[in-house]
């Protein structure tokens, strides 16, 4: 098997298909018709047409690079050029860091692009040119290294277990990923936002009367300054067992009543008591663990890595080979875990409505993708292939039924 080839026609596929899926939703968005006086829709959809067709240019871009690295043995060229070393781990964690910094270098320019140019336009973005560059940096550069020292771990795991590598290598990758999470809120946020109390008053008293019989002390609520950055808003619950807190955007208080801000703190309480992030981190151990087990049938294969234009068979390199040449399964995967997602998103509304803050809940949903110009129908492919969150109409639809089920 022509290994080239096959790595090749499988980017293609997978490209075709994201493209062909924005496509498909630029389509329905261009047909759409709102009413003349409906404001907040008619932005929405130019809004979102920009994003599609930006989405696409993206997608071409990433394919024409993969495939001249593809085509033309670029890969192999980057790894001679690593040859300075003689230590073999450092010298394949080199030619990780170069690879991992041209697609950052590609998806920073389009989100620059995105921030810039269609967001600015919306008045969705508030962030100035400087800040946005100096945030890209620094998340660059930890995401790069943190990347780089779970790879170190990865290759060491295949190396000494071999074809058993992985059982170690998921629990490894796991584990690594639940610390990160763990440590991100103290570490890394706050070198993006400025997290602060909830100020005393109604809030902090509502707060407390809600969150403490379930065992959710208000101190670990937060509020962070979204509102410098843009007119996106919401809350977030991060974090395991032993440092869990919310994390409130200050856009959310400015434009919601009280309720409304508990009815979404409710929905992220919902998270918790339905225990979301182990069972969405378990099922994305399962994938990985999936993914290992294809790459044991690759990695030791020379005529693998000769494809490419290699004589010796370095293992970062069969990571990003392989990383190609299965994107049509990482969009199956992605399907299965936005559905997941998405199943996890009604529990946590339903969990709010049985609080009593279904009405709240809808009115401060409809202000939430309001302001982020996201009032727009979405085809049914974009929707399982792209979307981690049920639509707007379906989560309404979803509180309605919550009613429906009370009543009779
Ligand atoms: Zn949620």
């Amino acid at each position: 098997m022509n290994w080239k080839y096959v790595a090749w026609s499988a980017t293609i596929a997978s490209s075709v298909f994201d493209m062909y899926v924005k496509y498909r939703q630029w389509r329905l968005l261009n047909k759409e018709r709102i009413l003349e006086h409906d404001d907040n829709r008619i932005r929405s959809q130019a809004f979102q047409k920009n994003n599609m067709v930006l989405g696409i240019v993206q997608k071409s871009t990433e394919l024409l690079i993969n495939s001249l690295l593809i085509c033309f043995n670029l890969h192999h060229k980057i790894w001679t050029a690593t040859s300075s070393t003689n230590n073999r781990l450092l010298r394949q964690l080199m030619f990780l860091g170069i690879t991992e910094l041209i697609r950052a270098l590609v998806q920073s320019s389009f989100e620059f692009y995105r921030k810039f140019v269609i967001e600015q336009a919306s008045g969705v973005n508030k962030l100035t040119r400087t800040k946005f560059i100096v945030e890209q940096v620094l998340s660059v550069s930890f995401s790069t290294l943190f990347s780089l020292l779970v790879y170190a771990g990865l290759i060491s795991i295949i190396e000494r277990f071999g074809d058993t590598f992985p059982m170690v290598g998921s629990f490894f990758f796991m584990s690594a990923i639940v610390f990160f999470m763990s440590i991100s809120p103290n570490i890394f946020w706050p070198m993006f936002y400025k997290f602060s109390p909830v100020p005393e008053g109604g809030l902090r008293n509502a707060l407390q009367h809600l969150l403490e019989p379930r065992g959710f002390p208000t101190e670990q609520v937060f509020m962070v300054n979204e509102s410098d950055k843009t007119t996106h808003s919401g809350a977030v619950i991060v974090g395991f067992s032993w440092n869990k807190s919310i994390v409130v955007y200050d856009s959310l208080v400015h434009k919601c009543s009280t309720k409304e801000v508990l009815a979404v703190i409710c929905h992220e309480v919902g998270h918790w008591e339905r225990s979301h992030l182990p069972k969405q981190l378990l099922n994305q151990g399962a994938q990985i663990f999936i993914d290992f087990q294809l790459f044991v049938y690759l990695y030791q294969s020379p005529q693998f890595y000769s494809a490419f234009g290699f004589s010796d068979m370095p293992i970062a390199f069969g990571l990003v080979a392989f990383s190609i040449l299965t994107e049509p399964i990482q969009i199956v995967f992605n399907i299965q875990k936005n559905y997941v997602s998405r199943i996890c998103e009604r529990q946590a509304d339903i969990f709010a409505a049985t609080l009593g803050f279904k009405d709240e809940l809808k009115s401060a949903l409809f202000k939430v993708k309001r302001d982020t110009l996201r009032l727009v129908n979405t085809d049914w492919l974009y929707n399982l292939y792209s979307e981690t969150h049920p639509t707007l109409q379906e989560r309404q639809a979803n509180l309605d039924s919550f009613s429906a089920v009370e009543v009779h």
